[in-house]
Parts: structure tokens; sequence; C-alpha cells
């Protein structure tokens, strides 16, 4: 599943390739990629004959703000959730079977939404409503992690006083944006901490710790174009090489970077959690 990383590599080219041209219509293959409007004719309509002013990320979701004769015309909202691609092509590019959603833009352009798996969702957000009465989770998010509101003092304070192990409140959206399984693996070995770690037996020094490798791996992934596991693209179809780099995300067996010891694998709350057993003690 794309995480913040590549969240934003797919903003930045969103942002390089659609501003300011006019949509000249669209097709929706298939309704339940789209989550609001209920009918897809008024998602199209709400697009159709705007154009993007900028693109936001928040978390996971990318936020492109429309207008339409110079007067805000909404927001279109993009989540990607596990197989999600938009695709920056030519209209006359054979159009594959998972593609769920098609907007045209000028000189035969279009950005092209293509999603195996159906998780992905987009909603029109019309001027006049908040994005949080259409997407409640929005209102809800925790800060972003490359933001200036995640400090080690936030996390001490919002994850330090949950028993809950570390690695599944980093999952948690609403106490951080925009991590997920990869990143959440890679800053808690880059910190030596373990996974399964009660986020209240942590010492201040040891957030202002996973503080700094939250933001290091964040930066290195932005750094290496993201991870592509298999379906993530940037919109002109590259990939991210973030993997080849990973300390132990999807390493189970092979030798810890820092100490050579095999790279193990639990369960946790339903997910992996790759970690070194020596680089990162269970216990204090
Ligand atoms: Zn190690």
């Amino acid at each position: 599943m794309p995480e913040l990383p590549e969240v934003e590599i797919v903003r930045q080219g969103l942002q390089s390739c659609t501003l300011a041209l006019p949509m000249a219509g669209g097709v929706v293959a298939h309704p339940r990629s789209i989550a609001h409007p209920p009918d897809p004719d008024r998602f199209l309509a709400g697009l159709v004959g705007s154009h993007l002013k900028c693109w936001e990320r928040r978390g996971k979701y990318l936020l492109g703000h429309l207008v339409r004769g110079g007067r805000p015309a909404g927001v279109w909202v993009v989540h990607l959730r596990m197989t999600g691609q938009l695709l920056w092509l030519s209209q006359s590019e054979p159009v594959t079977s998972h593609t769920r959603v098609r907007l045209f833009f000028p000189d035969g352009q279009e950005l092209r939404f293509v999603d195996q798996r159906t998780f992905g969702q987009m909603w029109w957000v019309p001027p006049d409503l908040a994005l949080s009465a259409v997407i409640p989770t929005l209102g809800h998010l925790g800060p972003e992690p490359l933001g200036e509101d995640c400090t080690p003092a936030y996390l001490a304070a919002h994850l330090g006083t949950r028993q809950r192990p570390l690695k599944t409140a980093l999952l948690d959206q609403t106490l951080i944006a925009g991590l997920g399984n990869i990143y959440a693996d890679e800053a808690l070995f880059c910190s030596r901490l373990h996974p399964q770690r009660p986020c209240h037996s942590l010492h201040p020094w040891e957030w202002t710790q996973l503080h700094a490798a939250i933001r290091r791996v964040l930066t290195d992934s932005l750094a290496a174009g993201g991870s592509t596991l298999s379906h993530f693209r940037h919109v002109r179809g590259m990939q991210g090489h973030y993997k080849v780099q990973a300390w132990v995300y999807g390493r189970t067996g092979q030798p810890c970077r820092q100490c050579a010891t095999p790279i193990q694998r639990l369960r946790l709350a339903g997910r992996s959690s790759h970690f070194c057993p020596r680089c990162q003690p269970s216990v204090e």
C-alpha cells in the first residue's frame, strides 16, 4: 500500500502535469471507485470544465483544489489504498482492464486511475461543504510526520501514555498521519526499538530517537522515489527504488545491515513486522 513517500511522489507528479489545464471530459468505468457524490455522473460534472490550482497531500490522501471561472470549484480527493495508480498518459494508450476512471485533459492527454483491487476511492467535495463533512477520517488525522507539529514531545505526549505496542501506535493514522507497514518497521529499526515495546515503556530520549528515525526513513524514501513493492508508480510510470536500501522491511532471513543477525518477522495486529532481534531488543 502506498504510504506517505509514495503518495507525496504522486502529488509532485500531479503538480507537474495537471495544473491550469481545463478538464474536457471523463469516464467512470467502475462506479465503486467513486465514493462521493454517490452518482458518478455528478462526480464527473463536478470536475469537468474546471482546472486544478494545486495538489496537496494530507496523510495518504491527495487533495486537488479545483477552480472554475476564477472561483473555487471544490476539491478532488483521491486515496490510492492498496493498488491504485494515477497515470498521466496519452488518450491513445490502450485502456487496460483495471482502468476505473479517466479524466481527459487538452492535447490528447489524460489522467487515468488504474486500480486492480478496486479499494481506491475518489471524492468530489463541492465548495460549500467541508472536507471533513464528506470524509470524516480527514478531520481526525494526526500531524504530518515531516511537519512542525510532530515533535518528540508530541510523540511522548500522545503515544507515550498508551499500553499498546509501538508498531500498532505508529500505524494509527489518528496519532500520526501517513506511516504504514514499511516505514513504521524502518523507523523502529533506525531507532533500535522492538515493534512490541509498549508505548508507555519508552524513555524521553527514545521518543527523540524515534522522531529522528521517522523523518530519516521518510526523507530517504522520498529521495529514492518511494517504494515499489508491486503497483506503486510515479504518474509518468517510473518505479520507486527504496526497497533495495530498506533496513528490515521485506528482508526476513537476510542479514541485518548493522550486525548480520538474520532479520525476523512477527505478526502484530494482523500485520507483519520486520525487525533485527539483536539491534532491537524486546526489553530494556
Ligand atoms: Zn542487527
